[in-house]
């Protein structure tokens, strides 16, 4: 007979669309770092949901706060306040030194969101002319799926097929000053940019780059949008990534970990003048800032606040590179990237793609995903134990080793 792994993927092959290819473990319930699938078997989670789950799963904090919060109120949309924004607010600003926030709910739409303010505040503030505001961003980017963002993807996958496509982009390569410089004019109003770019498999820019792009952008009256939904709030070892180049952008865009991995909750922070472009009416979301998103997020902050979790990503993630580089003298790894708990390994092309060694760890008990080809990522909750963060290092050796 048929398992119930298999009867379950059978079913959501029939009823969902094929937008996603996962791994075949379907997942029932979850603690700390560990999963438990269908069948009683149990995995060490090495995703983290592509970092919403910074503190692993079921925080008792954080369950507690939503808990807590599905009792009170949950929703009463921005018609209205409610009596966790003010402090959500005031406490994410606090926390990016900055005075504004504009909070969404899932990444994408907070990209838009730094997208609209970039370009108000260029036809407002800056003085572009009417319809010509343009954005530099990086090849290789990942800001998410809505039509506009694929606008400047570079991944025929993420964009093919989805045109028109929305204009005011302009594409340079990643980690490259100059060709940043030749491509921003007098009606540039952003540079848009992840810190580390994740989806393009953890690459970490040339050092200097951030900080070039701060002065660049500063002298020539163009924001600096810093995408860190992924490698934001503590991931890096800071909490965010930027801090690594001593840079603080003009904005920060970000998701993921802010709902804890209990709900999403995303958010643009920036400074009164450039957040201070919107009235009332020009953009909004049911959704956004919602009495349980604020109540989690509010949690989410209070741990980060400690700096505890940003230290345990830089402790750890110095030992999982330490570990990790002896992998490439045995040919099994060509390169290791990142920072923090992130790393990005490419694995040597005649051991098989990032996928086939994703599906060989599956049975050992590690969840990992593969991205673009032949690279796996490693993205761990921060709240790893090193027990368990070396257990999966064996077992991944064991899977490199044949
Ligand atoms: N920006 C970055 C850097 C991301 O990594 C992601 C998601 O992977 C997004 C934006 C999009 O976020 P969401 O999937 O919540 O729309």
């Amino acid at each position: 007979g048929t398992t119930a792994t298999e009867r379950q993927i059978a079913a959501a092959e029939a009823h969902s669309a094929h937008n996603y290819h996962p791994l075949p473990v379907v997942i029932a319930s979850a603690e700390g770092s560990w999963v438990t699938d269908v069948e009683g078997r149990r995995y060490l989670d090495l995703l983290a949901g592509y970092s919403a789950l910074n503190f692993g799963h079921g925080h008792p904090r954080l369950i507690a706060a939503a808990k807590a919060q599905l009792d009170r109120v949950t929703l009463t949309s921005r018609a209205f306040h409610h009596d966790r924004f003010a402090a959500f607010c005031g406490e994410l600003a606090e926390l990016c030194g900055m005075e504004t926030v504009l909070p969404m709910n899932t990444g994408a739409e907070a990209v838009e969101t730094a997208i609209k303010t970039a370009r108000k505040w260029g036809y407002q503030v800056k003085g572009v002319p009417d319809g010509k505001a343009t954005i530099v961003v990086a090849a290789d980017n990942f800001h998410g799926r809505t039509t506009t963002i694929v606008s400047f993807s570079t991944d025929p996958e993420a964009r093919a097929d989805f045109g028109p496509y929305t204009p005011g982009f302009k594409v340079v390569p990643y980690g490259d000053l100059d060709a940043l410089d030749a491509a921003v004019d007098e009606n540039t109003v952003a540079v848009l940019l992840e810190p580390i770019q994740g989806e393009a498999g953890v690459l970490v820019p040339p050092p200097g780059y951030l900080a070039g792009v701060r002065r660049l952008t500063q002298e020539r009256r163009v924001l600096f949008i810093a995408d860190e939904i992924q490698s934001g709030l503590g991931r890096t070892g800071r909490t965010f990534a930027c801090e690594h180049e001593g840079v603080v952008p003009d904005m920060y865009v970000l998701g993921k970990a802010l709902g804890g991995g209990v709900v999403p909750v995303s958010a643009v922070v920036s400074s009164r003048e450039v957040l201070g472009v919107f009235r009332p009416g020009e953009h909004g979301s049911t959704f956004g800032g919602n009495p349980l998103a604020c109540a989690v997020g509010l949690e989410v902050l209070a741990m980060l606040r400690t700096g505890e979790y940003q230290e345990r990503a830089a402790t750890l993630g110095d030992h999982l590179h330490a570990e990790l580089q002896t992998l490439v003298p045995t040919g099994a790894v060509t390169a290791v990237r990142g920072r923090g708990l992130w790393a990005g390994l490419d694995i040597a092309p005649a051991l098989g793609t990032g996928r086939i060694i994703s599906e060989r760890l599956l049975p050992q008990g590690l969840l990992v995903k593969d991205t673009h080809g032949s690279t796996i990522r490693l993205a761990p909750p921060l709240t790893i134990t090193e027990d368990d963060l070396d257990w999966a290092l064996a077992r991944l050796r064991g899977v490199l080793a044949g």
